[in-house]
This record gives structure tokens, sequence and C-alpha cells, in this order.
């Protein structure tokens, strides 16, 4: 029987969890879930600058928001190193590694005066140095021969070794480099799934060399995922674009929208319904269906989705999860009687309290555009629909239906119908919600009304009339 398929998401401490490294742990994590493997977390913090628990904490926290749990208890390299020294001695034992003590600089220099690609030329190789202050041990690359791997998602991946160089495995203040530790790990963990980003295909090859040297048997397959890129296809940078799952978070944007739209990053199901639950992408998902080709990593389609997911909760759910995102005491008592309303229209957690904000407090600047546009422009009309709007309002039941009827009847008084006499209520909006709001868009008048309360109501349209 084959053995239970084993997969891990290898993160170097870098404080922050990238949008690319999430959707590499979903793919692992989705493989894992389809064939009822495990996924484990191995945290490669071989370099001592890096070993903080501050670096890797932001890592784990986004992985468990968006639902990702891992199997096990996180590894980390920094408790193993023993382990690659081990390795480290056996390689040099067998004549595969060797002492180098030429620092950076004269490495530079000599591939500067011989022209052609940078890189180290392999001086030590023969020198027979003894490991001393300021040596690094480097891995001897046959001269000769082809090293290649069966990428899932690449196909057949073939480096000459001839174009390799010899690189390093220990630094020379002994520190193992990654490239050392991350093969040593993979076959004492047993993995048999290497899902990773695409900017570790050239290191691959040095991978299955340490491997082979140390006489492992043990061989992953591989699934190179394609690299994300931005709207002017440059790769995703944290410079210029919102690259942190944490940004993402913060923003408003729910985990399990995210994660639906993540698994479209270089995948998409067979059917190409793009929007569906979880559990239906797992049964859907093949590493072999990766494309190798760039993916767009797209805002707007993320925040498209996003807004579909926030309608689909009902209005506890709602409320609950946009809670966080409130400042005042008192925005989840006026969001409430409104919940379904603005709900279905924010696209964002964070946009929910401003679209409310004129039910917290009394202080109502208008919006310049929204005045001209909604009230300015329509002169005398306007005027007389907010007087006419105080008339019926003072009057009329505090429901929204009577709030309505009280409204069509004052856009009727203030003429602000068409051609048939019709209230042109689209229009005859304008006046109060600006009044009200300050703005000219935002969630139902006359629900919203119903909230605000009859004197506030009157107070802000009398206050609108008098500032024309
Ligand atoms: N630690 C590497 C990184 O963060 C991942 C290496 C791997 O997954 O094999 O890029």
């Amino acid at each position: 029987m084959a053995a239970r398929p084993r997969l891990r998401f290898a993160p170097s401490p870098t404080g922050y969890l990238h949008v690319g490294g999430a959707r590499t742990v979903l793919f692992n994590w989705l493989v894992a879930r389809r064939t009822g493997g495990e996924m484990l977390l191995r945290i490669e913090d071989t370099d001592v600058e890096r070993n903080r628990p501050e670096l890797t904490d932001d890592i784990l926290e986004q992985i468990q928001w968006l639902g990702l749990g891992w199997d096990g208890e996180p590894v980390h390299q920094s408790e193993r190193l023993h382990l690659y020294a081990k390795a480290a001695d056996q390689l040099l034992a067998a004549g595969r590694a060797y002492w180098c003590d030429c620092t950076p600089e004269q490495v530079q220099q000599r591939a500067a005066e011989r022209g052609g690609p940078p890189g180290y030329d392999g001086h030590c190789r023969d020198r027979g140095l003894e490991r001393g202050p300021g040596t690094a041990l480097r891995f001897r690359v046959p001269d000769e021969g082809v090293t290649s791997f069966d990428d899932l998602v690449r196909g057949t991946v073939s480096f000459e070794n001839a174009k390799l160089e010899d690189f390093v495995l220990l630094r020379s203040n002994g520190i193992p480099t990654f490239l050392l530790a991350n093969v040593v790990d993979d076959a004492d963990m047993g993995i048999t799934h290497v899902v990773r980003g695409e900017e570790h295909v050239n290191g691959t090859p040095k991978y299955l060399l340490i491997a082979d040297a140390l006489g492992l048997d043990h061989r992953p397959v591989f699934a190179h995922l394609p690299v994300l890129v931005n709207e002017q296809r440059k790769k995703l940078s944290k410079r210029r674009d919102s690259v942190s799952v944490a940004e993402f978070r913060a923003a408003g944007y729910l985990p399990e929208a995210m994660v639906n739209y993540l698994a479209l990053l270089g995948w998409g199901p067979p059917d190409g319904v793009e929007i569906r639950p979880l559990d239906e992408i797992v049964e859907l998902f093949r590493l072999e269906d990766v494309n190798p080709s760039p993916a767009f990593f797209d805002t707007r389609k993320l925040q498209h989705f996003n807004a579909e997911y926030i309608r689909k909760l009902d209005a506890d759910e709602f409320v609950a999860r946009a809670r966080p995102f409130f400042t005042h005491a008192e925005t989840e008592a006026v969001v409430r009687p409104l919940a379904e309303l603005v709900r279905d229209r924010v696209r964002l957690l964070s946009e929910v309290e401003p679209m409310v904000d004129f039910l917290l407090s009394d202080d109502i600047t208008y919006d310049e555009a929204s005045w001209r546009k909604h009230v300015a422009k329509h002169g005398e009309r306007s005027a007389a629909m907010l007087d006419a709007a105080v008339q019926r309002l003072e009057a009329c039941e505090w429901r929204a239906d009577a709030i309505e009827a009280a409204l069509l009847a004052a856009a009727e008084d203030a003429g602000f119908v068409n051609p048939e006499g019709r209230p042109q209520m689209s229009k005859a909006q304008g006046p109060v919600r600006v009044a009200v709001t300050g703005r000219g868009v935002g969630p139902p008048l006359y629900e919203s009304l119903v909230v605000l309360g009859r004197g506030r109501t009157l107070d802000r349209l009398r206050a609108a009339r008098a500032a024309l």
C-alpha cells in the first residue's frame, strides 16, 4: 500500500505571510485533504538573524485565520542544527564537499576578470583546506552530466551540471544554508510532495545532487507553482503592491473569500465555476492541472469574491464578522436594524461603519460633489423638496412604508414629477439623502430614516434648507 502523502509548508521567517505563501499553503493543504495525507509546517529559521518568534508569529496566525491548519507541531530548523552538521560531515568525508576561504569580493573579482556569468569558480576545490575562521563548506558539483526532475506543473526540467556553481552548504559562521537543511528535513520528515513557489526551480537540481551525495533514497514529487504578478505583469512586490495576508484581513476580507480566490491563482476548476465551497475545491483540485504561466493577482476580482461571500452571510453572522471593524460603541446598534441592507452594499467589512456614520454623529458635512449633483442642480425644487419633506415627515408614522409615502407626497408637492405627473423618487430623494447623510449614496433611505429617528431627521432637513 502506498504511504500516506505528506506535504509541508516551509516558510522562512519573513515577518508576514505573503499572498504567494498563502497560495502555497493552500495548494499543499488541498492535496493533503483530498488524499487523506498530512500537511506539516516547517519553519526554515537556520539563519540566526531570522530566528526570532515575531518573524514567524504572523505567518502562523494568518494560516490559522485562513482556516488552513497543519498537522502536528511546527518543526523549527533552528532546533535541528545537529542533523545538518552531521550531513555536512558526511559529505565532507565522502569528498563531495570541501572548505573554501574565498571572500565574496574575491569570488566577484575573479568572475569579473574571467568575464561571462558571475559565480564561484571552484577555486578551493583541490586546495585541501581545513575548517577555520572564515571558511565555508561548498558542495562539489559534478563537472558533467545533467540533473533532471519531473515537475507536476512544468513537466521534465533539466539542468546541465557544468552550469551549476559549487554552492555553499555551511556558511563561515557554521550555519547551514537552507539548501542543505531543506533536503535533510524533507527526507527525515518523510515528505512525499514538495509544493512550493517557482523561485525554487533553480535550487531543485542542487537539492537532488545533495540528496544523491547523501545516499538518500528519498525522492519527493515536485510541483513548482507559478509566480504571482500584478496588473502590469510584474512580480508582486512588497513596495508596489498589497502582498501580506494581514493587510487584506485588516481591510475587511473574509478568509473564505480569500481562500476561494487563492485557489484560482494558477488553477481553475474543470467546469469553470469559480466561486464555490472549499470542499468542492478539495474534490476537484489536482496539481497536474496547475498552469505554469504567471498568475495575475487581481485585487478587483478578489473584492468581487468578497462582496459575494459577504452577501451570503445571514444578518447575525454579518454583524458578528463586521464587529471587529467597529470603532464606535453605538455602531452595532445602528447597523443591526439595517444589517441586510448594508450587507448587500459593501465589498469589505471595513466599509460597514463608514456606510452608517451618519447615524453615529450629528456632525454632517456635505460632500461637495454630492451637494452639487443632488441638491444645487435642482435649484428651487430642492428647497421645495426639503420644505415639503419637513412638513410631511412631521406628521407621518415613523415606519419605512409611511416614510416612503410621505416622501412620495413631498416629491409631488415640490414638483419632482415626470411628464405623466408621477413622482420621480430617484431625483427627489437626492436633496433628502444629502441633507441627512451628507452623501449621494448610502443604504436605502427610508429604512435609514427609521433608525435615525424623526427629531434628528427633521433637524438635518432644516439645516440643509438653511444652507441653500
Ligand atoms: N523556505 C523556503 C521559502 O520560504 C521554502 C523552501 C521550500 O518550500 O522548499 O521560500
